[in-house]
């Protein structure tokens, strides 16, 4: 049974889509970040300034109450893309609605309630927690912000409960603690129960694990999971790492040099990838059994400039399936299988 969520008046808490139905659609996204450049080479380019095209239409969509996978290498758009679901970037085009509104449409004042309802967890705690305050002080501030009319009793009860619900207790003897006293899977609990204390709906979880022991890695995803079914949740789960999406992710959607290259659920894509990309990602997954060593390690080659990529499919230069046609026409984003995707112009030939 889910917690529910303290009666607040003044929230924008009410819910319009139900179990399975889109919370959050993007449609068309893209976000190109300015270059600065010198007056000289500004000059020669007759006043165009050069751009990164961080994100370069991507759409997809993520229905209440799954855990929807974004992979890809450093330097994908991953990042930049969970910054836009939140509307803390403004895309440069496209949309984002969450429960069917146009995050772009709100005003500022109704954003800001918005912001109760959804959340983000950053890869590193330690960089996201104010080292200078209490963790009690820093798991409150939140509610401070969106929860106005609770009292300070009720606020510091709440925070203590989330504690307790991250599995910090006794919660009194964290409330004092500095977090350079504690230790990282630690704080990345105290972000997590940061993240809650307004009862969102949503959570875009951006390498949550990233920086944490692996000997604590599990620890943590288990407890998200079991957060996701407390409180009622819906993830974006940013990753790098293929193995620890395959751990939670309901769907999967994977990200090259800020372009959608496959998406489809899980088993789907793990299991019948139809992309070469994606392919050689699931081939350099450690597998537990050291006799069954992958022969094919990642892509040969590094992840091209985003702010000259390739023609054509932006993956041909490090594809071993490419031929001529890939370096001269993008691929089409098409439904190769049921809610299965792939932007390849010989998808077929990796299907089983
Ligand atoms: Fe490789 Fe061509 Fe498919 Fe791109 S379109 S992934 S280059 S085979």
């Amino acid at each position: 049974m889910a917690r529910q969520r303290p009666i607040n008046e003044k929230s924008a808490s009410v819910r319009i889509a139900t179990a399975g139905e889109d919370l959050v659609r993007v449609e068309d996204l893209r976000k190109h970040f300015p270059i600065q450049t010198g007056f000289l080479a500004t000059l020669l380019n007759r006043g165009n300034i050069p751009t990164v095209k961080a994100v370069d239409g991507v759409s997809f969509t993520i229905r209440r109450g799954e855990v929807f996978g974004l992979a890809g290498e450093s330097g994908s758009g991953k990042s930049t893309i969970g910054r836009l679901v939140l509307n803390l970037y403004e895309p440069t085009s496209g949309r984002v609605l969450f429960d069917g509104i146009d995050l772009s449409s709100l005003p500022e004042e109704e954003m800001r309630r918005m912001r109760a309802r959804m959340q983000i967890v950053f890869q590193d705690p330690l960089a996201s927690l104010n080292p200078r305050m209490p963790l009690g002080q820093a798991i409150e501030h939140p509610a401070q912000i969106h929860m106005p009319e609770f009292t300070a009793a009720d606020r510091r009860k709440q925070v203590l409960e989330m504690f307790h619900a991250v599995g910090m207790n006794p919660p009194e003897a964290f409330y004092d603690l500095f977090p350079h006293q504690i230790s990282g899977g630690q704080r990345q609990r105290v972000v997590l129960a940061r993240a809650l204390v307004t009862f969102p709906e949503f959570i875009v979880a951006d390498e949550p694990i990233a920086m944490a022991d692996v000997s604590v890695r599990a620890v943590l995803l288990d407890l998200m999971m079991k957060m996701k079914e407390e409180f009622d949740l819906t993830y974006l789960f940013i990753t790098h790492d293929l193995a620890t999406a395959k751990y939670v992710c309901n769907r999967i959607a994977i990200l090259y040099l800020g372009k959608l290259c496959e998406m489809g659920p899980l088993n789907e894509v793990y299991g019948n990838s139809a992309h070469p990309y994606t392919h050689a990602l699931l081939e350099a997954v450690p597998v537990p059994d050291p006799s069954l060593r992958r022969t094919e390690a990642m892509p040969a080659g590094e992840i091209p400039n985003a702010i000259n990529p390739p023609s054509g499919c932006h993956f041909h230069p490090r594809c071993p399936l490419a031929t001529a046609i890939c370096s001269v026409e993008e691929p089409l984003w098409r439904e190769i299988r049921p809610e299965h995707f792939v932007a390849c112009h010989h998808a077929e030939e990796l299907l089983k």
